[in-house]
């Protein structure tokens, strides 16, 4: 094991992870003395194209490499994403929105779904939805930025992301972190060098025979996984299992239909469809399980429901559900697709790789490699793989459908024993806990698992303190707040307008 402060960090790979991790490193470190940053990338090569909905944990991020959100807006083309609009995931006709922020407001200090259940029992029937400023105001084209201090507006609820063009977001990072002091490599590596006995990567080659060389190594090659997978050979832990999805065609399209801050999901007889509008066109792409559709009609599905006129060649991906055993090999750290991919449902992979560079800056290995905590940046990465499968299986298992070969294989997977556990302790309780800080808060968890028909039998004794009338009052005041907030929102298009983020 090197022991000697790590100078020359070298990423491969010029994707959202590889620009992400650029932009990272030389934010927070770049003003060490004698620290070096170079990026190899290869336009032959290209990035995968896709990846365009985020989560709100984003933010964060943007806020870390110090990003000016109008800019941001303005260059990427991106729109705000107030949740994910589900439908007929849990039958044909039915749709819920998977909101960020939390539902309803304070209420005695106990969870607002034990109300919420409640006022069921005494006869109300408002959809969990409409407890959602992120619902009522995505579902009404409305936005603004959350209020988080003011604490009786249902603002203080609110949570948003973003949805962008990746190529343009990748481009505006490389820009950053150039004026940061990276180093852009152009080229395509060839041969990866190793130190005979440890086998620590040392150099890679590049097709101009030009060697750079460096001390950690950050594997940002995509699906290739060209340090990680291929070189070091860390083995890929397969969940195809529990997510049978193993394709995906995309497209994009001109903007038409709804102009909602929503990312929309429509599951489809062997798999599902995603939408995702931008300023200037709309994401399009399906995903699906290649054992039950082929992908010429999986492509002739996703055209017949496009609303706008197709702007490119279909684009066919393959993938395998699952990460790689050790995210962090010797000096080699792998994000984004070279580390796992678990499919886009809910967003989640641009989000893996911001946690994974806040990882990497908090185990940085200024003075040489300390195998406990490698090892720490390996629990905690497979933890977070281990959270998010299991949010993605529950869409797929908490399900009515039985209309297709794909649904009926969905409907019978076997929980893992953590959804099971959460699904057991929801159904018979109402309540929820959120472990170890998991990506996924209660608020998500509720949703789906409630929109999706686990319906609890019991929830708890503190909301019967109120007397019938006051409970179904206080729900119609919340439910009133939430829906005259919205409506005195701005769409989304004058927001963005009036602050220079265009439309
Ligand atoms: P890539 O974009 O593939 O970049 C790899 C880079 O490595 C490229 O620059 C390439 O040129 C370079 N490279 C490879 N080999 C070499 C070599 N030999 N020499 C030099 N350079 C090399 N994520 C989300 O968060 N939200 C979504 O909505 C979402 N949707 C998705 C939909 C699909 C169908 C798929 C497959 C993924 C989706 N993702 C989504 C994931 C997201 O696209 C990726 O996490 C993200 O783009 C990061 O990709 P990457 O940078 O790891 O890989």
């Amino acid at each position: 094991m090197k022991n000697s402060p790590i100078r020359k960090v070298v990423i491969v790979g010029g994707g959202t992870a590889g620009w992400m991790a650029a932009a990272g490193l030389s934010r927070v470190l770049g003003a060490l003395p004698g620290l070096s940053i170079t990026l190899i990338e290869s336009e032959a090569i290209g990035t995968v194209g896709v990846g365009e909905a985020t989560i709100p944990q984003i933010t964060a991020f943007n806020r870390l490499i110090g990003l000016d959100e109008m800019a941001f807006m303005r260059e990427t083309r991106a729109t705000y994403k107030l949740g994910i609009e589900f439908v007929d995931w849990l039958r044909p006709g039915h749709s819920y929105v998977h909101p960020f922020g939390s539902f309803g407001l304070d209420m005695l200090g106990i969870e607002f779904q034990h109300f919420w259940l409640r006022g069921r029992e005494l006869g109300d029937t408002a959809a969990i939805d409409s407890y959602s400023i992120a619902a009522v105001a995505g579902k009404s084209g409305k936005f603004t930025w959350p209020q988080p201090d003011n604490r009786k507006s249902p603002l203080s609820k609110l949570s948003y992301a973003f949805q962008f063009d990746a190529g343009r977001y990748a481009k505006f990072l490389r820009g950053l972190s150039e004026q940061a002091g990276v180093r852009r490599v152009e080229g395509r590596v060839v041969e990866v060098l190793q130190h005979p006995e440890s086998g620590f990567v040392t150099g890679l080659k590049l097709d101009d025979q030009t060697e750079v060389e460096g001390e950690l190594f950050i594997d940002c090659s995509g699906f290739r996984s060209l340090l990680l997978g291929q070189t070091l050979g860390v083995p890929f832990n397969d969940w195809s299992r529990w997510l049978p999805c193993d394709s995906a065609v995309a497209i994009p399209c001109e903007l038409g239909g709804a102009n909602e801050p929503l990312t929309r999901s429509t599951a489809r007889s062997a798999g599902w469809q995603w939408r995702i509008p931008l300023q200037h066109r709309i994401g399009n792409g399906h995903v699906f399980s290649s054992a039950h559709m082929d992908g010429e009609a999986a492509t002739d599905m996703l055209l017949a429901n496009l609303d706008g006129k197709p702007l490119a060649e279909p684009n066919r991906l393959s993938f395998t559900a699952g990460h790689r055993a050790r995210a962090w090999e010797k000096n080699v750290v792998a994000l984004g697709l070279a580390g796992g991919f678990l499919e886009p449902l809910e967003s989640t992979s641009i989000h893996l790789v911001q946690s994974g560079i806040a990882r990497l800056l908090s185990l940085f290995p200024d003075s040489g490699f300390s195998e406990v905590e490698i090892g720490r940046y390996n629990d905690e990465t497979e933890r977070e793989y281990v959270d998010i499968r299991d949010f993605l299986l529950l869409h797929y298992s908490a399900t009515e459908r039985d209309d297709s070969e794909f649904w009926r294989y969905c409907r019978n997977l076997e929980p893992t024993d953590g959804l099971a556990e959460k699904i057991e302790m929801f159904r018979s309780s109402g309540r929820i806990f959120r472990e170890h800080n998991e990506l996924f808060t209660e608020a998500s968890w509720l949703s789906v698992m409630l929109s999706q028909g686990i319906s609890p039998q019991r929830y708890h004794p503190a909301a019967r303190l109120l007397d019938d009338a006051e409970t179904l009052a206080r729900l119609g005041n919340i439910r009133g707040a939430i829906r005259n907030t919205a409506d005195q929102l701005p769409s989304q298009s004058d927001f963005l307008s009036e602050r220079g983020g265009t439309i």
